[in-house]
């Protein structure tokens, strides 16, 4: 039996949302990507495990995805399974003691709503972000001064075994832009974060400003993946590359973006292959001339 009817059979057995040949540029903010064989959007932590054990047992190759806003996917797809977390883990709730708790499918602009809501400081910085609360928390994602490892107390993954976990923040290695879940082939399911009393009036005029500086300074016009490259240390990956006379430099539909030279956007039926070669000139050029080497901050599913 094909991994793909196996898959099938086990979808079907326990009641999962699935989809087969689900083209991936639908479910990136890049708009960019082939096929992935099964998109697997489970319910609860439950169909997760059992996702997960059946995939260890067969072989069968799976990866996980949240919104989609950090990631490039490869023209010819992904074979295997890619479980989503999306919907169905976006509750956001407040518990007895403060905290917040919030499924790993959560939007970060939705975390950072209800945190103003009900007067708490310390998510200003995520609103704008076009993530999930785990792929946030899987790349220490932040903004303006603020990151998620400020505000994260714990989460609850599932291991590669199936097996529920709960992390604490102290234990997830969190740095610039890196996580332990980028070592680990664990998925994160939900969050719990704490954060500040605050007035929500000022909390609104905060995410304002920053939404205003993001508005201002980045092509939201066009589908990307947010800055392509990590913060070299002592610089800016969009100033240095600017400096070397490559903003605006296309190959096919992609392009360093005119408005932030850090951003490369797609113009308009923009290949996996396209961003690919111009990564690979823009850290060329910027070698070659400035010393710096870019990081590219994208994961490549
Ligand atoms: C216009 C724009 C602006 C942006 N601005 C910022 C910014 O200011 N700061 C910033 O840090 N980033 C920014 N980003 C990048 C991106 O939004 C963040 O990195 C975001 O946190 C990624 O979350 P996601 O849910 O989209 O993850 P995805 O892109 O879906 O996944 C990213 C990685 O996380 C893994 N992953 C996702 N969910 C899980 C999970 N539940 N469990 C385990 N692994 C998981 C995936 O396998 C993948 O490797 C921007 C992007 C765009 C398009």
């Amino acid at each position: 039996m094909t991994n793909s009817l196996k898959l099938k059979f086990l979808c079907q057995n326990i009641e999962c949302d699935y989809k087969e040949e689900a083209p991936l540029k639908d479910y990136t903010t890049f708009k960019i990507g082939g096929p992935a064989d099964y998109l697997i959007e489970p319910y609860d932590e439950g169909q997760i495990s059992k996702v997960v054990e059946f995939c260890q047992k067969s072989g069968i190759h799976y990866q996980f995805l949240g919104n989609g806003s950090n990631v490039l996917a490869p023209d010819g797809g992904v074979r295997g399974a890619v479980i989503r977390l999306g919907p169905n883990f976006s509750y956001i709730r407040r518990l007895p003691d403060g905290d917040l708790l919030c499924g790993a499918g959560a939007t970060l602009s939705q975390l950072a709503a209800f945190a103003q809501k009900n007067g708490l400081a310390g998510l200003e910085f995520a609103w704008g972000i076009p993530g999930s609360a785990g792929g946030a928390l899987y790349m220490n994602a932040g903004a303006y001064g603020g990151k998620m490892k400020d505000v994260v107390v714990s989460a609850d993954v599932v291991d590669e075994a199936g097996r529920l976990q709960t992390i604490p923040a102290g234990e997830m290695e969190l740095g610039y832009r890196s996580s332990v879940f980028q070592h680990r082939a664990w998925c994160v399911t939900r969050l719990r974060l704490r954060l500040a009393p605050g007035s929500p009036e000022e909390i609104r005029a905060k995410m304002e400003e920053l939404m205003e500086r993001r508005r201002e300074k980045q092509p939201l016009e066009y589908p990307s993946a947010g800055s392509i490259f990590q913060r070299p240390q002592g610089n800016y990956a969009g100033a240095l590359i600017e400096q070397c006379g490559l903003k605006g430099r296309a190959v096919g539909g992609a392009q360093v973006s005119e408005k932030h030279a850090g951003f490369i956007v797609n113009t308009g039926g923009a290949t996996c292959r396209d961003v690919l070669e111009l990564i690979s000139q823009i850290q060329r050029e910027v070698e070659e001339k400035t010393g710096y080497h870019l990081v590219c901050e994208v994961k490549q599913l």
